[in-house]
C-alpha cells in the first residue's frame, strides 16, 4: 500500500548533517555574490567573471560539444551556455532568472535645490511599497554614458568610508494628516526625491559694492546647493550636468547580504528576486560537464517591468544566441518544440504576520525546498502560461530522482492579487516551461529573506535540470 497522503517536509528533517553544511557553504558564496552584483550591470559582470574562470568564452561561431560559450546582452543581460553530446534538435534544458531589481532610478534630469538643500529626482523601478523606500540608507550603482560613448562606473554609498543618500519621511508629531491616508496614498513616485546635499558652492567675490553689483552677485550665486553637486561630480567622475541625460543611475538598499535569525538560517538581502535563482541557475552551469543535452542559462533583464525591451525575455536576442548555437535558425522551431524550461524565480513564502492572503495547503514554507508553482497570473490565473500536467510530472521526477527538496505552491490566495515571470514568454515560443524559485519574505522589500536551504535546494534544482535527459 503506497502512502495515500501527502505532506510536504521540512528539509531541515531529511537532509543530513553533510547536506546542510554544503547548504550553509553554498549560501556564503551566494552572499558574496549579491554584494558584487546590485544591479543588472553588476550581475552581468560578475557572472561573466565567474564564468571565464571556469572556462566560458564569449561566443564566436557555431561551438562544438563540451564548449561553454557566453553571450552578453549589452552588459545588462547574459545569456550562456554548455554544449551537449546531443545535437540541439534533441532539445535544450534551459534555466531562465533574471537580475533586475526593484529600485529607485534616478530621473534623466534629476538635479535641483529646494529649501537650500540638493536632491535627486528618482522614477521608481519594478513593484514597490513606497513607504519602504524612506529613511534608510541608498547607494548609487550604475553608469554615465558621455556623448563620445566613453562611459564612467558610479558605485558610492557601499564602503564604510563612503556616504550614503536617503529619501526624508514626516515626523509622527506632524503626521496627523498623513496618518489618515492609505499606505498606498501616503508616498507618492513624486515625493521619492533622494536629498544629496546642503553644503553650497562658495559664493563668487562682489568686484564692486552697490546695488546694481549686489543684484548681480545674486544672479551668479543662484543655485549654489546644486552647484557644489556638480562640482562635486565633476571632480570625481568628469560629469557634467548634461551627462545625466544618457545615465543610468540606480539607487539600491546600501549595505551587504546578512545571516539572519539567531541560527543564521536565512539571508536577508537586497535582490533575492531574482538573484537567489539566477546565483543558483549559474552557478549549476559554471560546475556542469559536458552534459547530453545543450544547456542554456539565461540571466534576464527587465523582468520587474514586463520583460520587454532588448535585454527582457521577449526579446528576439535569445533566438539570435540559439541560432548561433545552432549554426542557423531553419532548426530552430524544431528545437524550441523538444526544449525544456524552469522559469527560475522566486515564489511567496507563507508568513504566519500575514496569513490571510495564503491558503495554507497551497503556500510555500521557508526551508522546504524549491517551490513549483504551475501557474501565476491573477483574477482565475490569467496571464499565465499554466504548465501541463505532464510538465508539473516530469518536474516531479526529476527532482526526486535527483534528492532535491521541494514543494508546490501558488502566488496567494484566489483573487488576493497576483503577478508574473518569463515563464510566459518561453512558454509562448513553443517551450515546455514551468516556474520554480526559491522562497521570499518580505519580497519586493528593500530587504527580502530567504533560507539558505531553500537557496541550495534551487542550485540543486538547476544542476539536475541541465544534466535532464528526457
Ligand atoms: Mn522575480
Ligand atoms: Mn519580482
Amino acid at each position: 500500500m503506497p502512502e495515500l497522503t501527502y505532506k510536504n517536509k521540512n528539509a531541515y528533517d531529511t537532509m543530513d548533517a553533510a547536506e546542510i553544511e554544503n547548504a550553509q557553504s553554498y549560501a556564503a558564496d551566494y552572499m558574496k555574490f549579491l554584494d558584487a552584483a546590485k544591479t543588472e550591470r553588476e550581475a552581468v559582470r560578475e557572472a561573466i567573471r565567474l564564468a571565464e574562470a571556469r572556462g566560458f568564452v564569449p561566443l564566436a561561431g557555431q561551438p562544438r560539444a563540451g564548449e561553454r560559450v557566453y553571450k552578453s546582452l549589452g552588459g545588462k543581460a547574459l545569456l550562456l551556455a554548455v554544449i551537449g553530446r546531443q545535437p540541439l534538435t534533441n532539445g535544450l534544458n534551459i534555466a531562465g532568472a533574471h537580475v533586475d531589481s526593484p529600485r529607485l532610478d534616478l530621473k534623466q534630469l534629476p538635479l535641483y535645490e529646494d529649501g537650500e538643500m540638493a536632491f535627486f529626482k528618482t522614477h521608481y523601478y519594478g513593484g514597490i511599497k513606497k513607504y519602504q523606500w524612506v529613511t534608510l540608507p541608498l547607494a548609487l550603482h550604475g553608469i554615465v554614458v558621455k556623448a563620445d560613448g566613453s562611459a564612467v562606473r558610479v558605485t558610492i554609498g557601499e564602503n564604510a568610508d563612503e556616504p550614503v543618500f536617503f529619501v526624508s519621511d514626516l515626523l509622527p508629531h506632524l503626521g496627523r494628516d498623513q496618518n489618515k491616508k492609505t499606505l498606498g496614498e501616503a508616498f507618492t513616485g513624486e515625493q521619492l526625491n533622494i536629498l544629496i546635499g546642503t553644503a553650497p558652492a562658495a559664493k563668487k567675490p562682489e568686484a564692486v559694492s552697490g546695488d546694481a553689483a549686489k543684484s548681480a552677485g545674486g544672479e551668479k550665486d543662484a543655485d549654489r546647493f546644486k552647484k557644489a553637486v556638480l562640482e562635486l561630480l565633476h571632480a570625481k567622475y568628469g560629469i557634467t550636468e548634461e551627462d545625466f541625460l544618457s545615465a543610468e543611475l540606480e539607487a539600491v538598499p546600501a549595505g551587504r547580504a546578512r545571516e539572519a535569525g539567531l541560527d543564521r538560517s536565512l539571508i536577508l538581502a537586497y535582490g533575492h528576486d531574482d538573484r537567489s535563482c539566477a546565483y543558483a541557475a549559474l552557478r549549476a552551469m559554471l560546475e556542469l560537464e559536458v552534459p547530453e543535452k545543450t544547456a542554456v542559462c539565461i540571466l534576464a533583464d527587465k523582468e520587474e517591468v514586463g520583460s520587454d525591451g532588448v535585454t527582457g525575455m521577449q526579446s528576439a536576442a535569445f533566438e539570435g544566441f540559439i541560432a548561433e548555437l545552432a549554426g542557423g535558425s531553419t532548426q530552430l522551431p524544431a528545437i524550441f518544440e523538444r526544449s525544456f524550461c524552469i522559469s527560475a524565480d522566486v515564489c511567496n513564502a507563507f508568513d504566519p504576520n500575514f496569513p490571510e492572503v495564503s491558503e495554507k495547503n497551497n503556500s510555500a514554507r521557508l526551508n522546504h525546498g524549491i517551490g513549483v508553482m504551475k501557474f501565476t497570473g491573477s483574477g482565475g490565473k490569467s496571464g499565465s502560461s499554466d504548465a501541463s500536467a505532464e510538465t508539473v510530472a516530469r518536474l516531479r521526477r526529476l527532482f526526486s530522482e535527483n534528492g532535491v527538496a521541494w514543494q508546490m505552491t501558488e502566488l496567494g490566495k484566489v483573487d488576493q492579487g497576483g503577478g508574473g515571470t518569463i515563464a510566459k514568454y518561453m512558454a509562448n515560443r513553443n517551450i515546455t516551461t514551468i516556474d520554480a524559485g526559491v522562497p521570499v519574505i518580505s519580497m519586493h522589500a528593500p530587504w527580502e529573506a530567504a533560507a539558505k536551504l531553500d537557496c541550495y535546494m534551487t542550485y540543486k534544482g538547476m544542476a539536475a535540470l541541465y544534466g535532464h535527459r528526457e
